[in-house]
């Protein structure tokens, strides 16, 4: 199962200015998220975002935070409700860019009482970020095991894609020459897109080739009566 979050970039502004504010202590937000469960790609989609007000922290260091989850309760009764997902994210001013011990240990003791308000057993994701505004996240299960998310997107002006795994792939036979022009990392990010083609005859035809040439990693086509082929 690959996991995936989604936002706007407004979205990922708005965070940012929460949970790296100017005074350099952690700041937590929770996200609302819309969800996707497929059977290979589980997505999730913010779809509101709900600042933690510094003032109900306990403790606000530049390397801890804690804060009453009492805040949550109301969210949950809608997330409940409405199928959703609980993103926690906070940020890490001090740009360590992993999770840390005490955030394994605050997920550990958060996550099983949020998935004890659930009627399913649908995953809830826990994410940082850097002052970059890069976002790294996991999903934390029931039992409190983790699982990084493979990639975090953020919608806007331009598309930015954070993926848990940066390494390059092995660049195929066909698609040398286009390594070598765009360079390998280019390259990498092309493969793991997936682009989506309405209509697949003139115009759509050359596309589709070209994308194919390029090393688009998987193409989803479509005739122009919208049915998938
Ligand atoms: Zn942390």
């Amino acid at each position: 199962m690959k996991y995936s979050l989604s936002m706007t970039d407004q979205q990922q502004a708005e965070i940012k200015a929460h949970v790296l504010p100017a005074d350099g202590k952690e700041a937590v937000a929770i996200a609302l998220c819309g969800r996707r469960a497929g059977a290979t790609s589980h997505r999730l989609l913010v779809n509101k975002i709900i600042p933690v007000p510094y003032e109900a922290c306990s403790i606000r260091e530049a390397n801890r935070v804690s804060w009453s989850t009492d805040l949550l309760i109301p969210l949950l009764g809608e997330a409940s409700r409405r199928r959703m997902a609980i993103v926690k994210i906070h940020g890490h001013p001090q740009n360590y860019p992993w999770h840390s011990e005490v955030d394994d240990e605050s997920d550990r003791e958060l996550f099983p009482s949020i998935y004890g308000w659930m009627e399913d057993d649908n995953p809830h994701a826990s994410a940082i970020m850097l002052p970059n505004e890069q976002i790294i996240g996991r999903i934390v299960s029931p039992e409190g095991m983790f699982e990084s998310l493979n990639v975090v997107k953020v919608v806007g002006e331009d598309l930015k894609f954070y993926y848990a795994n940066t390494d390059l792939q092995n660049v195929p036979e066909f698609a040398k020459r286009t390594a070598q022009t765009f360079g390998e990392e280019t390259f990498a990010k092309l493969k793991r897109l997936k682009v989506g083609i309405v209509g697949c005859s003139g115009t759509g035809s050359w596309v589709i080739e070209q994308l194919g040439r390029y090393g688009v990693g998987t193409l989803d086509l479509l005739q122009k009566s919208l049915r998938k082929i």
